[in-house]
């Protein structure tokens, strides 16, 4: 049975957030709970009881309104192992490699810190499904508040590993802009121009560029692309390390 996915904007960070819901075994979980008030208006305009919630990282954005709405519903709340600030409410943690049951699907946690250490990312193999919290953006990534850039981009390739078909949803809507700096960077990629000029019309229209897949990310998303010959050239980078490029990319979006 495939899971149902209700995505919602809150907040003055353009931020994301995401249901996931088994209509079969009426259970409902939400990744983060950085709102608490657009969190219970998803529940209420869904109809779906809220039975769990996927805390990515310690940030305000993501957990304000998870004891709100813990209180609210009796919701179980899992969150990272790794500990960088610690988060009240939490009833079970995961660290890398951990792996729990939803409604029957396998969810398998990935650690990915960089942006904070503390971060975890959520996979359902079975539905091609990944939940990238502020690590991987749609065409670009997470800033490295705790981490540095070896540590990112390594992470990155964790979710890189996975099939391309898998769809990733990010708790952010910073395309436009991700998308105005990658070709900064790779201004010859045909697919990063086609898919730059598709997301200025879906914003123009105030409609969502999120989710994602990570096969449209490998084509476009230069924080993936360490690799790609015409990004070495173009930084004058032919020799360095893939991490190493990856941290020049990192550094020019910080300055952008
Ligand atoms: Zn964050």
């Amino acid at each position: 049975m495939t899971l149902e996915v209700y995505q919602y904007p809150y907040g003055p960070g353009a931020n994301y957030g995401v249901l996931l819901h088994d209509p079969v075994a009426k259970e409902t979980a939400s990744v983060d709970a950085g709102d608490g008030a657009a969190l219970m208006a998803a529940l209420e305009k869904t109809g779906w009881p809220l039975t769990e919630i996927w805390v990515t990282h310690h940030h305000h954005d993501h957990v304000d309104g998870l004891e709100e709405v813990k209180a609210a519903t009796g919701c179980t709340v899992r969150g990272p192992a790794p500990e960088s600030q610690p988060i009240a409410g939490l009833d079970l943690r995961h660290g890398d490699g951990d792996s729990f049951v939803f409604a029957g699907h396998s969810v398998h946690v990935i650690h990915t810190p960089g942006h904070t250490t503390d971060m975890i990312n959520y996979y359902l193999p079975s539905e091609r499904l990944v939940f990238t919290g502020d690590t991987l953006f749609v065409m670009g990534c997470g800033r490295l508040f705790e981490g540095d850039g070896p540590m990112m981009h390594a992470s990155l390739q964790k979710l890189v590993a996975l099939p391309e078909d898998t769809v990733v949803y990010c708790s952010h809507e910073y395309t436009e802009a991700n998308a105005d700096f990658a070709l900064t960077v790779d201004p010859n990629n045909i697919a990063l121009r086609e898919r730059a000029t598709a997301v200025k019309a879906l914003r123009a229209e105030d409609k969502p560029t999120v989710p994602t897949t990570l096969a449209d990310e490998l084509a476009t998303n230069p924080f993936l692309r360490a690799n790609d010959p015409a990004i070495r050239a173009h930084l004058g980078m032919e020799d360095a390390s893939d991490a190493e490029v990856f941290t020049e990319i990192r550094r020019r979006k910080d300055a952008a």
